[in-house]
């Protein structure tokens, strides 16, 4: 079967319990060869929104399948929600993080440490039915491939429909901006920068042309986008390390995170448009970014312990 050339997806959202978020978390739906499919599925405060607005396309029609692109919490946490409303539907997920979705106590925990407020904004996730995850490396369908693109998280995975990629993660989070698309890290803790090259490396030898990425809703260029991520990626490593190194146990470091943060978004001309948000979406941007900061500081806090032969602080989900 020849695959489609282009994929159309659009971004549902739902709506949580922080409305000024507006439209950030959801997932993308699309028809493909006669199956209807959402890639990623928001938050759990958010999916009774994103339920009615998915209702609203589907209209009486059933909702085949849910491909996860990874398990945080604002893209898996709408599932449970999604399967009530759609009892034919089934989720592609990794294999390996399956038994979180069934088991989801562990998950809820290292959000809430890692997320901190934000987890709230997230929801405390629902177990799922077992029987209803299709494990990753059993999934076949015509014209779709399901590739392995950790980085972001251990278990993230990309989507290929036709020659459209839908890549969650893997690429960060770039953004569309008057014409152009700009790039912006999503390496919060825990953070693997020689898998997201890996990944990023695997993805330039990639078919697919576009993509579309998380939490925005434009479909943007693919190849241009990684290359920037990777020359982004570099760019905060030769900022941040030296940084990290002189770090002293009197550092504030929260303080000195936030102070990092602002002036990467002085010196980063990826990041250097969102100064023009007004306040409150800016401060939103800089609480990502932060995290994102503090990925690279747990990496070389890993790093360190690992070098040193002490165990790496425990982050992992
Ligand atoms: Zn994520």
């Amino acid at each position: 079967m020849r695959p489609q050339p282009k994929t159309t997806a659009q971004f549902v959202w739902g709506v949580t319990n922080r409305p000024e978020l507006g439209e950030m978390f959801g997932g993308f739906y699309t028809e493909f060869l006669g199956k209807r499919i959402l890639i990623d599925c928001g938050t759990v405060t958010g999916a009774k929104d994103l339920v009615q607005r998915l209702k609203s396309i589907l209209g009486d029609k059933s909702l085949d399948f849910v491909f996860l692109t990874h398990i945080h919490l604002d893209h898996s946490g709408g599932l449970s929600a999604i399967f009530k409303a759609w009892p034919q539907a089934k989720a592609v997920v990794h294999e390996d993080a399956i038994r979180h979705l069934i088991y989801p106590a562990k998950l809820w925990r290292s959000t809430k440490r890692v997320m901190g407020e934000m987890a709230a904004v997230y929801g405390e996730p629902r177990s799922v039915d077992d029987e209803r995850l299709i494990p990753h490396t059993a999934f076949s369908h015509p014209g779709i491939q399901v590739i392995e693109t950790p980085g972001h998280a251990a278990h993230h995975l990309s989507y290929r429909l036709g020659l459209t990629l839908f890549c969650g993660e893997a690429v960060g989070c770039p953004y569309a901006w008057g014409a152009n698309f700009h790039s912006r890290p999503a390496t919060p803790p825990l953070y693997y920068p020689e898998l997201t090259f890996h990944s990023l490396n695997l993805l330039l030898k990639e078919p697919a042309k576009e993509a579309y990425f998380a939490h925005t809703h434009e479909r943007g260029p693919l190849m241009e986008t990684i290359l920037a991520y990777r020359r982004q990626l570099t760019f905060w490593d030769q900022f941040l390390f030296p940084k990290w190194s002189e770090m002293t146990p009197e550092t504030d470091k929260k303080a000195y995170i936030s102070q990092l943060t602002d002036e990467l978004f002085e010196i980063d001309p990826e990041l250097k448009p969102l100064l023009s948000l007004e306040s409150q979406p800016l401060e939103t941007e800089k609480y990502f970014m932060r995290n994102s900061v503090l990925g690279f500081f747990t990496h070389y806090d890993t790093r360190k312990a690992e070098e040193e032969g002490q165990k790496p602080p425990n982050f992992r989900v």
